[in-house]
């Protein structure tokens, strides 16, 4: 199963990934998280990455698709993937069709997580508090969620023309969300 996960900074994205990702036997595929990691080892990619994601930008496509592109051509993405945090723009979801064009495939399922702007500020700030992360000061998350709304969220529409896309509430509990995940596109836990 090759999968997308979509929705706005503080949806629960991740979590839910790890679970969905579990569920379907895939690797779970967190560009934010691949960001992170270069970040903290101060790898070159890393170094280029760092003032985007502390300013709430995205970083540039060039630089986020040849590294999703390297990750794709891994031996454990052979059987299916769950990407989180990837596409988030329109020369993103592109280069995912080429990519997966290359080998005879496509996106078959993306669910996107829908929340209450409100919560997911609140959520963020409280998160922000906890782990101390350095993109997640109010002006910053602020900045988050209005590139996600204004340059993300938009790109749902073509997955849904595709007839792909599974619209889930992201509201409640971590498990609450989980079993409507799931049920949703019909896998067992
Ligand atoms: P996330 O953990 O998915 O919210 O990502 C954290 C940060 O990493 C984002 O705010 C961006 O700066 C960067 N990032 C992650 N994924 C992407 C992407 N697909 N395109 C551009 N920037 C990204």
């Amino acid at each position: 199963m090759r999968m997308v996960i979509m929705g706005p900074p503080g949806a629960g994205k991740g979590t839910q990934a790890v679970v969905l990702a579990a569920a379907l036997g895939v690797p779970h595929i967190s560009t934010g998280d691949i960001f992170r990691a270069n970040v903290s080892q101060g790898t070159p990619l890393g170094v280029q990455a760092k003032a985007y994601m502390d300013a709430g930008e995205y970083v540039p496509d060039g630089l986020t698709n040849a590294m999703v592109r390297d990750r794709l051509s891994k031996s454990d993405c052979s059987g299916g993937f769950l990407l989180d945090g990837y596409p988030r723009t329109l020369e993103q979801v592109e280069e995912l069709d080429s990519v997966l064009a290359g080998i005879g495939a496509g996106v078959e399922k993306v669910v996107e997580l829908t929340v209450d702007v409100d919560e997911v500020v609140s959520r963020l700030l409280g998160r922000s508090a906890e782990q101390g992360r350095s993109d997640d000061g109010e002006e910053v998350i602020r900045r988050r969620l209005e590139l996600y709304f204004d340059a993300t969220a938009p790109l749902t529409a073509m997955y849904e023309k595709r007839g792909l896309l599974v619209r889930v509430s992201g509201m409640g509990t971590v498990e609450d969300v989980s079993v409507r995940v799931l049920e949703a596109l019909g896998v067992n836990a």
